[in-house]
């Protein structure tokens, strides 16, 4: 396949450089018929606060990789290193959201946020602290007191990710947060995020359907092929930072799509 070669850059990334190395990764799911086969030697290797988005026809395996990569689920072969050690369950520095917010229905804002902290028994003055610093970070100032049945779909993503980031975790792995979301509020909430990872700067893995989402947050976009998911294309997204929502009308933009699109197929 042509991939505008001029543009196309595939990473070569030093495994000393990598904070998260993933190894031949493969995943099976018993169906009593030989096994589904959903990732199929997946490899490649995430460099500290990078944002990599990982985008895929659906099926190919998104999910199935990042609940891997949180510790959820055990590999049929190959491996994930984390900071040096092998990922073999949920840890505490990483930091998940899901496409939908899960939100305890009867916690406040604050107290949803509050929750990692109180998991850790953080001293409660200082857990309140920290949960009040990410109530602003997330743009929910105003908001503490409020239930979730009282939030807009885009709110309680907010709440998700002040959740998912409150106890500071050095990754946070995002499984199509704004899949839910309309067309706008889907793009603010990108533009959130960009502005979240830029204070914050986490190394992130985010799935996403949306090509355009990908161009616009990520340093780096992981296309897989259809399932069984492996690498098909690891592209560096050339854009500089800080990026606006202008980027979105460039022809640089424009070109990229194009390429992206083709190589999802
Ligand atoms: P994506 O996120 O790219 O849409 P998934 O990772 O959700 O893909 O799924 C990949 C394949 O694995 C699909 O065919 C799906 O049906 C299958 N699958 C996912 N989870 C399970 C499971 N727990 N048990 C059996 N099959 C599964």
């Amino acid at each position: 396949m042509n991939f505008y070669p001029d543009i196309v850059n595939k990473v070569e990334q030093k495994s000393e450089e990598s904070v998260l190395q993933i190894k031949e990764l493969s995943a099976v799911f018993p169906n009593g018929n030989g096994g589904l086969q959903a990732l199929d030697k997946v490899s490649f290797s995430v460099s500290p606060q990078e944002f990599i988005c990982v985008l895929g026809p659906s099926g190919s395996g998104k999910s199935t990789l990042l609940r891997i990569l949180a510790g959820l689920l055990n590999p049929t072969d190959g491996k994930v290193i984390y900071q040096g050690a092998d990922i073999c369950g949920p840890r505490r520095d990483i930091g998940f959201v899901f496409q939908k917010a899960n939100l305890m229905p009867w916690r406040t804002v604050l107290q949803n946020i509050l929750l990692p902290l109180e998991l850790e028994n953080i001293p409660a003055l200082e857990a309140d602290r920290l949960a009040r610093e990410m109530v602003k970070l997330v743009g929910l100032c105003g908001f503490e007191d409020t239930l979730p049945r009282d939030l807009s779909g885009g709110m309680a993503q907010r709440v998700a990710i002040g959740r998912a980031l409150v106890h500071d975790p050095h990754l946070l792995l995002l499984d199509e947060p704004f899949g839910a979301l309309d067309a706008l509020t889907r793009e603010r909430m990108g533009t959130e995020l960009l502005r979240i990872w830029q204070v914050r700067r986490k190394t992130v893995v985010m799935v996403t359907h949306s090509i355009s989402e990908a161009l616009f947050l990520a340093d780096r976009v992981l296309v897989l092929t259809p399932r069984p998911g492996s690498v098909r294309l690891d592209f560096s997204v050339d854009l500089h930072r800080p990026r606006n929502d202008e980027i979105r009308y460039t022809r640089e933009f424009n070109d990229m799509t194009r390429v992206l699109r083709n190589a999802i197929g």
